[in-house]
């Protein structure tokens, strides 16, 4: 079963592959780029993200004297803002420890930061030839249904099984061509919903197929509990236009990113809330405020769900010396979560 998987794959690979630029290169750094960009994103939103990141920053040395912020400014939309960080932190420490040079080994990759398992075995495989097999979501599913496993991918145990498995299918002697042909045949044909199963090559052989089960693999164990935030946002606007904006640095969601004063509570704000909210920045003069929606924006993120609403406070102080106040026309400068960059797109004065 494994031979005939194994090679039926490769025949698959080279009549279905999609032409994508991180497969014309074994450039450690730009294969590095796209698998971080592609870690919890589909190509087809990565791909524009990758060109971007590539052109601005060509090579490692670039990347790592970039500042922070233009870094995560042209990352903003991909969420997941930590690999953004922690990027543009492997890219310094690449440069600053190891004079640009990109370890050559799995073992040398793992220790790199935001590099996992996964990563590592991608870069290892893909640039340096190690016969080392990836294991990523489509992997996962892939395995699961052809050989009928039940164990849920998200235990550890079914995190080692699978990687055994994944390891005793890999072809070692063509480990790049193997690894990309498993996870394109994932992402192609075995897809998560409307498996191309009648025009399978393995479908004769295919536990899933066989028995008609194929929507109940992979098995997942049910442990993510989304947490509920109420987010109330207040766009203070002097007479000039100016507005205040706020670095978000303690170890929560958007760390680094920018966003308007914040009250976060289930309840909706009193008067008294929104006007100590104002003199605690050291703002005066309330002219008007005005609620933008009465309906709550939600905004879904991996493992919390967010409500999240817009008042507008007029105030006749001048905001000119505030260290916050940045006038409507630059936001644009600034790298903010999408919801807030769709609130400054829509909102009109
Ligand atoms: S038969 Fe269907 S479920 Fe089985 S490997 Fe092929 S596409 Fe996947």
């Amino acid at each position: 079963m494994i031979e005939s998987f194994r090679k039926g794959l490769q025949q698959w690979y080279e009549f279905n592959k999609r032409s994508l630029p991180w497969r014309q290169t074994k450039n450690p750094y730009l294969i590095w780029l796209s698998e971080i960009i592609l870690q919890q994103t589909r190509v087809e939103q990565g791909l524009p993200y990758f060109e971007a990141f590539s052109k601005a920053y060509p090579t490692v040395f670039d990347l790592a004297s970039a500042k922070e912020e233009e870094v995560l400014k042209l990352w903003q939309g991909l969420g997941y803002y930590s690999r953004a960080r922690n990027l543009h932190q492997t890219a310094k420490y690449i440069v600053e420890e190891l004079k640009g040079e990109f370890p050559r080994s799995y073992d040398g990759l793992i220790q790199l930061k935001g590099v996992g398992p996964y990563t590592a075995a991608a870069i290892a495989s893909f640039c340096f030839d190690e016969p080392r097999a990836v294991v990523d979501g489509n992997v996962y599913r892939v395995l699961a249904r052809t050989y009928g496993i039940k164990t849920p991918i998200n235990s550890s145990l079914g995190v080692k099984e699978f990687q055994q498995l994944a390891n005793e299918l890999l072809d070692s002697e063509k480990p790049a061509a193997h690894n990309q042909a498993i996870m394109e045949f994932g992402s192609q044909q075995c897809k998560p919903k409307a498996a191309l199963c009648e025009k399978c090559f393995f479908n004769e052989k295919c536990y899933a197929f066989q028995k008609q089960v194929v929507a109940d693999f992979p098995v997942k164990e049910k442990k993510i509990k989304i947490k509920k935030r109420t987010l109330h946002y207040y766009i203070v606007l002097d007479p000039q236009k100016r507005t205040l904006l706020h670095k978000r640095v303690h170890k929560d969601i958007w760390q680094n990113l920018y966003d308007f004063p914040l009250i976060e509570q289930p309840l909706k704000p009193s008067f008294q809330e929104i006007v100590k909210l104002l003199a605690k920045k050291g703002v005066y003069g309330l002219r008007q405020h005005w609620l933008w929606s009465e309906d709550p924006l939600v905004h879904k993120l991996s493992h919390q769900e967010l409500s999240v609403s817009f008042t507008v406070l007029e105030v006749t102080d001048n905001l000119e010396e505030h260290k916050e106040a940045v006038h409507w026309s630059k936001l644009q400068f600034y790298a903010v979560p999408v919801l807030i960059q769709n609130f400054i797109n829509r909102f009109k004065f």
